[in-house]
């Protein structure tokens, strides 16, 4: 049906006796109620919107505070569901204040006559799921009760305020204002003294514009947030012309990025970058005013790793210092207790420059804490401060205040949402909740929603549910809930993302750290609206996987499962490779795949610098091989990892796990050599494992002259160069030395058969195939040669080896014959450490700056060569990687 058309259409609601019958019920007329009303009625479902306020815009009817502005730029903060609408407003600003974007709701409103279905200033106070009749009962705090098929809570993020949590608050004389809760007339502060409690968003746009009318301003700050300059004014010419030149791609671009406005991917990571381009780039986003940009687009790893963003924040604090002339209050306005985008940062004008006012006076809470409130003022340890008026910035009960302050909330069994939520909130995709049939929440915990531009979310939500219950409805079923499967697994890759990024070292309202009492965690989905869309619909595809659906006259449909299993970045990873659609190796020939091999490096990250990087040329077994050393930073001597590369004997060299090397080089501050050993087919079984024997032979006679310590040496191999380590540490064993302090297998080739469960779970898909290593074992081993313990050490003798830390990953198809091999080894009393990486592949660990989830991994693994080398463990210096969990069986 053409939009225009839906307008003209009436939702037929009934009321019957004191409960009006619908199809759906909404509750909230903000931006996601008022295009799910819209939406609903143009599927053909009778709904209607309950609203607390008594008009459309949810956030802008409420926060009318001064200075009260969006924070993506307005052009990007649109409905784009209708492209006639998206041409008919035109934004007067970059970003626009409350009043024109509260116009713009009413304008909506209007377009689509949508307040006809709208039941203003009336609360929903508790719904109750009915098992005999599929349908939900809201009460209400005003006029008939509802009965509804669907109930969907367009409640809002950021719509219930914190209450103040300070003593005497009643006792207060004075004027008391939330920004929240702005009174509709505004209010004048002019001659009065004030204080702002607060420095989040709404404390930081509102401070400017009280303190230029107070008498006197005092701002009480206990977190100081970061706040750039919003640079306000037009629309900046280069967005406008990207946008003016094909809109509905770039809103098509918007809907796959990572935070639903269209900016590239950066691809430089800061220890690529000089100390002059970082500025550079640092000081080009400061000026651009935009919060997407300097989250996003200063270097690659500023999100992930905490000195890439340690750096974002030095660069801001010198800002601040250049413009606070009192250098007490620059200290405290810098903040220095979260990594910069952990927190929302703040858009300013003329925030920092305010301090300099005399008018002005910063109290910092962190040193002199509020005691209470009296009947005249505010009293800190430190001091009392008579004011006036006072005005509560302080944010909001985030993600679930809304939704848990309609209670109670009760789904099937008579279970309530509270009960269920009493350790935190759990949901599928931030939208369902299992043990709650017909109820989805926009927006909610487990979304991408307040770490992104809403406008993208919301919309994505409201069209996924809406086009959900049509398809719903036309298959005859009345019902559709998540299963407890889909949500645990649901929970797992929420926790899974939020390791990638730094938001877990933060306390802040997306952890409800805010709020006192409240369950902490991490509530926003970190993986990216883009990913987080393509896995909604991945759920559609793959027959509304995770669901349960039942009607009267239909079969009950349960496709149970989880839809994400991968490690986030992993899943991102293989998602590139699929859309690549690169030839198989196999297909290549030997030398051809080599070549590919080569360029595809090229594209990689660099890896991080160490001490030297040097190369040489050593004795193999049957002539000089080249090698390639990494030396750490560290004054010498240090231990020697010998270290064989990873390509099915055929592809590869002592170059081609660079960034692994140089990582493992970092993080154990060890010597690690890596050789050159020969390749199939022009040098077949047992080439490459006596190389690899006779190269650790020579290494361990020349460890002095290499700068080792004279202490046995240490083996380590990723997949055929894990298959060399191992089948080095047996020989070694056999033919009377070298000593071997310890062997680190990573994904290693044991055995020749294909017959394990993990040769067919994983055969495709994961990049290294089943028909890849069939391809590699021919290259490299005629049948008849394929049981020697050289080609598989599992059918070696396993006694007396060196101990061992074996890796593997869940979605590799030698994941078994690694797992056998250490379960081998232990059984034949070596020690042995075992580290089953889940949701990894084949390639993860390797994959260093592109994998972050295969940090702790790596982390592991160089303590394990530590432990090996006799050297104490060493503590990660760096914060971001010290949680990072890898499900770890025990050895
Ligand atoms: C000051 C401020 C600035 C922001 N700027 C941006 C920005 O620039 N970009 C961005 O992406 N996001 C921004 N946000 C987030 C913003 O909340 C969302 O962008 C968006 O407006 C949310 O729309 P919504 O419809 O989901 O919820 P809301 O706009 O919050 O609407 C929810 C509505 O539900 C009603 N309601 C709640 N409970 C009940 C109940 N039990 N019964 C009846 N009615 C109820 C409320 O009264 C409210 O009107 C900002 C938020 C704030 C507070």
């Amino acid at each position: 049906m053409p939009d225009a058309a839906v307008a003209a259409r009436s939702s037929e609601t009934t009321d019957s006796g004191t409960t009006q019958q619908v199809d759906v019920a909404v509750v909230g007329a903000g931006f996601a109620g008022l295009y799910l009303l819209h939406r609903l009625r143009k599927a053909g479902f009778s709904a209607v919107v309950i609203e607390k306020a008594g008009d459309v815009g949810g956030t802008w009817y409420w926060n009318r505070y001064p200075g009260a502005r969006c924070d993506i730029q307005t052009m990007d903060y649109s409905y784009t569901f209708d492209p006639e609408l998206d041409r008919e407003w035109t934004w007067s600003e970059k970003y626009a204040t409350q009043p024109e974007i509260l116009r713009y709701f009413a304008f909506v409103a209007d377009r689509y006559d949508l307040r006809r279905d709208i039941r203003f200033g009336t609360g929903v106070k508790a719904a109750n799921w009915d098992d005999a009749s599929d349908r939900w009962l809201l009460t209400t705090d005003n006029g008939a009760n509802i009965s509804c098929r669907y109930y969907i809570m367009a409640t809002g993020c950021l719509s219930t305020p914190k209450p103040p949590e300070i003593d005497g608050v009643k006792d207060f004389k004075g004027a008391i204002y939330f920004t929240g809760r702005w009174p509709h007339e505004g209010v004048d502060f002019t001659g009065k003294r004030v204080a702002v409690i607060g420095t989040g968003s709404s404390g930081i746009q509102s401070i400017p514009l009280i303190a230029e009318q107070a008498a006197h301003l005092t701002v009480f700050q206990r977190t100081a947030s970061f706040a750039l300059p919003a640079q306000n004014g037009p629309s900046p010419d280069d967005r406008k012309t990207y946008f003016e030149a094909d809109r509905a791609a770039y809103r098509e671009q918007a809907r796959w990025s990572m935070a639903g406005v269209p900016y590239p991917q950066e691809t430089a990571v800061s220890w690529q970058l000089s100390d002059a381009e970082r500025r550079e780039r640092f000081e080009k986003a400061w000026a651009a005013g935009d919060l997407v940009h300097i989250l996003t687009q200063l270097w690659a790893d500023q999100g992930v790793d905490v000195d890439g963003n340690a750096l974002i924040g030095k660069l801001i604090h010198e800002k601040i210092r250049a413009v606070v002339k009192d250098p007490e209050t620059a200290a405290a306005l810098s903040p220095n207790d979260h990594p910069f985008g952990s927190k929302r940062p703040c858009l300013d004008t003329n925030y920092y420059t305010t301090y300099n006012r005399p008018n002005v006076t910063l109290v910092n809470l962190r040193q002199e804490p509020i005691k209470s409130i009296t009947a005249t003022g505010i009293v800190t340890d430190k001091r009392s401060v008579d004011v006036d008026a006072i005005v509560f910035a302080t944010g909001f009960d985030a993600m679930t205040g809304a939704i848990m302050a309609v209670h109670p909330i009760t789904g099937r069994d008579g279970k309530s949402l509270s009960s269920v939520w009493a350790n935190g909130p759990q949901s599928y995709l931030g939208l369902t909740v299992a043990g709650f049939p017909n109820l989805f929440m926009i927006t909610g915990p487990g979304s991408p929603s307040v770490l992104s531009n809403m406008a993208v979310s919301i919309e994505q939500h409201v069209e996924w549910v809406v086009d959900r219950l049509a398809a719903l409805r036309d298959a005859g079923y009345t019902t559709m809930e998540a299963t407890e499967t889909a949500q645990a697994g649901w929970a797992r890759h929420m926790a899974d993302c939020s390791t990638v990024t730094l938001h877990r070292l933060a306390n802040t309202w997306y952890t409800g750290a805010n709020v006192p009492g409240k369950v902490q965690g991490l509530m926003p989905y970190t993986g990216g609206v883009g990913p987080y869309r393509s896995i909604c619909n991945e759920i559609v595809s793959r027959g509304m996987l995770g669901f349960k659906m039942t009607g009267p006259n239909v079969a009950e449909q349960c496709n149970d499962g989880e839809v994400v299993r991968l490690q986030p970045d992993v899943r991102l990873v293989l998602g590139m490779l699929a859309e690549m659609n690169l030839p198989p190796f196999e297909s290549l020939g030997a030398q051809g795949a080599r070549d590919f091999l080569t360029e595809f490096n090229k594209g990689r990250p660099v890896g991080r610098p160490v001490g030297e990087v040097g190369t040489g040329m050593l004795q193999g077994a049957a002539g000089p091989l080249p090698y390639r050393l990494y030396r750490p930073a560290t004054p010498g001597p240090h231990p020697i990892v010998v270290y064989f590369h990873g390509g099915g004997w055929v592809l590869g060299d002592e170059q081609s796990d660079d960034p692994f090397c140089r990582d493992i080089c970092r993080r154990s501050g060890m010597i690690v050599v890596s050789v050159g050993y020969r390749h199939a087919p022009e040098h077949r079984f047992p080439a490459a494992a006596e190389d690899g024997y006779a190269a650790t032979g020579w290494i361990a006679e020349h460890a002095a002259e290499l700068g080792g310590t004279g202490e046995p040496v240490v083996v380590a191999g990723w997949s055929a160069g894990g298959n060399i380590a191992a089948v080095t540490c047996q020989l070694a064993r056999d033919r009377g030395g070298p000593e071997i302090a310890g062997q680190l297998l990573i994904c290693p080739v044991t055995d020749c058969t294909f017959d394990r469960p993990s040769y067919v779970d994983n055969a495709n898909g994961y990049f290294v195939t089943r028909g890849l290593m069939y391809w590699f074992w021919d290259i490299y081993c005629s049948p008849a040669d394929r049981t020697d313990p050289r080609a598989s050490p599992l059918r070696g003798n396993l006694a007396n080896l060196p101990p061992a830390f074996v890796a593997t990953c869940e979605f590799d198809p030698l994941r078994d014959e690694g797992i056998a091999y250490a379960e081998g080894l232990a059984a034949a009393g070596v020690p042995v450490e075992q580290l089953q990486a889940r949701g990894h592949f084949h390639s993860s660990l390797m994959m260093v700056d592109v994998v972050i989830t295969g940090v702790g991994g790596r982390v592991k693994m160089a303590e394990a060569l530590r432990a090996f080398a006799g050297l104490p463990p060493k503590l990660e210096e760096r914060g971001a990687e010290t949680p990072i969990k890898i499900d770890a069986a025990a050895g």
